[in-house]
């Protein structure tokens, strides 16, 4: 009897290890794998509903040698960031926390008319526009174009580029040199981790300092913030990892802060190695603190994949109950961080009726993967949902607060991260 075979496929070897973005050693360690995802600042327009729409894998792997958690990088920064939805003057606590860091760092070194503060990725502006009425001139390099134009019209000077040797070379041509290069939630946003910081150290006066914020590894371990991992997010630092990074480039850690945003940052400050600055306390402490914790050894990452799928499996049963007794739901938020949520839960309008945003750009458009409608914030008070699914649960204080009237007709918030939790408004702290 004949048997029709296929043609063989290839012999499929192991794939090579993939090389760490920072160090070049090969990725052979497992943090977690979230399965195939679409990226997640990709929302749709109506016409792009019936599309085919292009899916990663979401599988974060750690290096055995420096320990920097990361993605492989499936699309460029182009793709990502050329026309970017998110503007940060939408978020009012981060604006606020962008003005307070202004006002403390100014002072602290001393900046005045002759400085020139540097920002990468700049945004709108939220954050530079806060050192003009302080007499400091400020650039910014911001690659979307159209976020970047918010900014321009605000009378903030901003180049539209991608940031790295090759502008800060040019930039310094040009005979500039930054006495404080400020980088908010954009090194996990960078493919080539090396050209950056090399740019960075480029760029930077002699005695200048870069101040650097990023969310903190051991916040997303500990409280198991997995949605706060996508494509857009190449890395996922420790601060071993960014002590290691900053030396391969001339740079030292001369201080740190433990911040409160986006569930728990770092603000590392750095100077060139030969600087005069030294190094405070809190910098050895906290390194401490991390090896004291494992954070330096591959054991310590393992557990983290199966507090995952139980907070899936919890978050699930919770909405399939609710849904059984008849409860409509929606959602608040459509940030990068609820897409993760949603497409690896499998969360799609069989559950939540629509999620709104503040952000007008996103109003009459749809969540990557899932397609949930996104509609204005007035949307939850036509609809009248017995629960709102908080989806930036970084943020579910300035929103259980501005959205606390839903407990007039008896709604109540779900926060999903670190573990779900059902907030009634009445209880929330005023
Ligand atoms: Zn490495």
């Amino acid at each position: 009897m004949s048997v029709h075979l296929l043609e063989p496929s290839p012999v499929t070897e192991a794939r090579a290890a993939r090389p760490c973005r920072l160090c070049g050693h090969g990725l052979e360690h497992s943090l977690v794998d979230l399965g195939m995802s679409p990226l997640c600042e990709s929302i749709l327009a109506p016409g792009q509903l019936d599309a085919m729409e292009p899916y990663f894998p979401l599988h974060v792997l750690i290096c055995g040698q420096c320990f920097l958690v990361q993605l492989g990088q499936y699309v460029s920064p182009e793709h990502i960031f050329r026309e970017y939805a998110y503007f940060s003057s939408y978020s009012t606590t981060w604006v606020a926390h962008a003005k307070a860091y202004c006002e403390m760092i100014a002072p602290r070194l001393g900046l005045g008319p002759d400085s020139l503060v540097v920002e990468l990725a700049s945004n709108d502006g939220y954050l530079l526009q806060h050192f003009l009425p302080l007499g400091v001139p400020v650039l910014g390099i911001e690659p979307a174009a159209n976020v970047a134009q918010v900014a321009i019209d605000s009378g903030i000077a901003t180049r539209v580029d991608f940031f790295g040797v090759a502008l800060a070379d040019a930039l310094v041509a040009d005979g500039r040199r930054a006495d404080l290069i400020i980088g908010n939630n954009v090194l996990a946003q960078v493919p080539d981790l090396n050209d950056f910081v090399a740019g960075m150290a480029r760029l930077l006066a002699p005695d200048g300092v870069i101040t650097l914020e990023f969310p903190h590894l051991e916040r997303l371990i500990a409280e198991n913030q997995f949605d706060t991992i996508y494509h857009e997010h190449f890395s996922y630092f420790s601060l071993i990892s960014i002590e290691r990074l900053a030396a391969g480039h001339g740079l030292k850690l001369i201080d740190v802060d433990e911040l409160p945003t986006h569930g728990g940052s770092l603000r590392v400050y750095l100077a060139h190695l030969g600087s005069t600055w030294p190094a405070a306390p809190r910098v050895a402490d906290l390194l401490a603190r991390e090896r004291r914790r494992g954070f330096d050894d591959i054991a310590t990452y393992a557990s983290f994949a199966e507090r995952v799928t139980r907070t899936k499996r919890s978050l699930l049963s919770f909405l399939i109950a609710a849904k059984d007794a008849g409860k409509v739901i929606c959602g608040y938020g459509a940030p990068g961080k609820g897409n993760t949520l949603l497409n690896y839960c499998g969360i799609g309008t069989d559950f939540l009726e629509f999620t709104v945003d503040r952000n007008p750009y996103k109003h009459g458009r749809f969540t990557p993967g899932m397609h949930i409608p996104i509609h204005p914030v007035e949307a939850i008070d036509e609809l009248r949902p017995d629960y709102v699914l908080i989806l930036p649960w970084n943020l579910k204080d300035e929103i259980t607060q501005q959205m606390r009237h839903i407990g007039a007709w008896g709604g109540r918030f779900i926060v999903p991260i670190p573990q779900m939790t059902v907030i009634d408004p009445k209880e929330a702290r005023s």
